[in-house]
């Protein structure tokens, strides 16, 4: 693979890469959009990555292509370079050089070639990915000797400020920061984060994610509208953050806020307490827990969140009917995919159910794939 990427890089680039970084896509357990309200979340890193190969250059001219890009080349200068200016999937890893640069880090110029197996627009962060391999190509290349969290926080500033996703920093913080064998426990206030072990093959289980194939679009504005709602509520209750709306308060909470306010307050402490839940039969080693909890975060997100779409409803469903443990849409939502904790045995008979529940709903057919907590970001070459 590092040779391929090396030769891909030379058949774009005329030159060997010093190097090769690859950093995975996401699934959320628990914990959506919570991560703007600065609550927690239990994101894993996926097998699938994302893959940087790079090299300086010395003339401060980024030149960036991606295998799965329109087969140009993009060619900017840093100097000088603005939100705005570069338009298509090129101004993730632009935004990365430019929000290193105006955070002062003495970056120049890189060739890029960027290759992935992270589904795109899945709802399984490839957006996380492209920005935190290449900020983990330049911290090397350029030695920044900046650490992994504060490679996941310049990557978020590239998305929010660059290319205009107003995105939390759960994608960026699992996609930097996850290790083998366990899920990212972090306080989005804090950024504290514990490492919590997670072995799923050990309990029999299986985590089974369902690409629904429908193509979510966060920068639509339902999420900044959902995110100015979140942040309308905390203020009228007199609150920094939603956070800290604790859950005996709730009821009264909501006496004092608008109609249609009340639902998204209702997730987000809810959401808060599922994962802290499962914090605690992780660490009891009850994992089997894990489904039912799942499952009712599924509900506050189609009931009071209302981001669901009838594919993801239908894959839940038809994965709980079919004997999944427990199942629920992850990422931003619109779409994208689902998780379901299975049996060791079943992941099978659940992925085939689902499959034809999408058949007979005439729903475009689903991909579906295992997933074991896997590395953050590293350099592999
Ligand atoms: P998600 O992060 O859930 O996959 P986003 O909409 O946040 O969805 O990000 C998807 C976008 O990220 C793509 O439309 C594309 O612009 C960019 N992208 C991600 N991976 C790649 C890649 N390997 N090559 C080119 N662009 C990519
Ligand atoms: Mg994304």
């Amino acid at each position: 693979m590092i040779d391929e990427a090396a030769t891909d890089f030379e058949a774009v680039h005329a030159a060997r890469p010093s190097g090769v970084w690859a950093a995975p896509g996401r699934v959320n357990l628990i914990g959506e959009h919570t991560d703007y309200n600065d609550g927690f979340v239990l994101p894993i890193a996926l097998p699938h990555t994302t893959r940087v190969s790079a090299r300086r250059r010395t003339d401060g001219r980024l030149r960036l292509y991606s295998a799965q890009g329109d087969g140009t080349t993009t060619d900017v200068a840093l100097e000088g370079l603005a939100p705005g200016a570069v338009a298509s999937w090129a101004s993730y890893p632009a935004g990365v050089f430019w929000a290193l640069a105006e955070a002062g880090h003495p970056v120049g110029g890189a060739d890029l070639f960027v290759d992935s197996d992270v589904p795109t627009g899945a709802g399984l962060s490839s957006s996380a990915a492209l920005e935190c391999a290449t900020a983990a190509a330049v911290n090397d290349l350029y030695e920044l000797g900046l650490s992994a969290p504060e490679l996941a926080l310049i990557a978020q500033r590239a998305e929010n400020a660059f290319v205009g996703v107003p995105c939390g920093v759960m994608d960026q913080m699992a996609s930097a920061c996850c290790t083998d064998g366990t899920a990212l426990f972090l306080d989005t206030r804090t950024l504290e984060q514990r490492h919590v072990p997670l072995d799923l093959t050990a309990a029999g289980l299986r985590l089974l994610v369902i690409d629904t194939r429908v193509k979510h679009d966060l920068g639509d504005g339902a999420y900044a509208a959902l995110r100015a709602g979140c942040e309308r509520a905390a203020g009228l209750l007199e609150l920094p953050a939603l956070r800290d709306l604790p859950p005996a308060d709730l009821a009264p909470a909501l006496d004092r806020l608008p109609g249609e306010l009340r639902p998204l307050v209702r997730h987000v402490v809810t959401e808060n307490g599922r994962v802290l839940e499962t914090i605690d039969h992780l660490g009891r080693g009850d994992l089997a827990a894990l489904g039912p909890v799942l499952t009712a975060g599924h509900a506050s997100l189609r009931d009071d969140f209302r981001v669901s779409c009838p594919e993801t409803d239908l894959a839940v469903e038809a994965a709980v009917a079919a004997g999944a443990l427990g199942a629920r849409m992850t990422g931003g939502g619109f779409g994208g995919s689902v998780i379901a904790l299975v049996e060791a045995g079943h992941p099978a008979v659940v992925s085939e159910a689902v499959r034809s529940a999408f058949r007979s709903a005439g729903f475009t057919a689903p991909v579906t794939f295992t997933a074991v907590p896997s590395a953050g970001a590293r350099r592999v070459g």
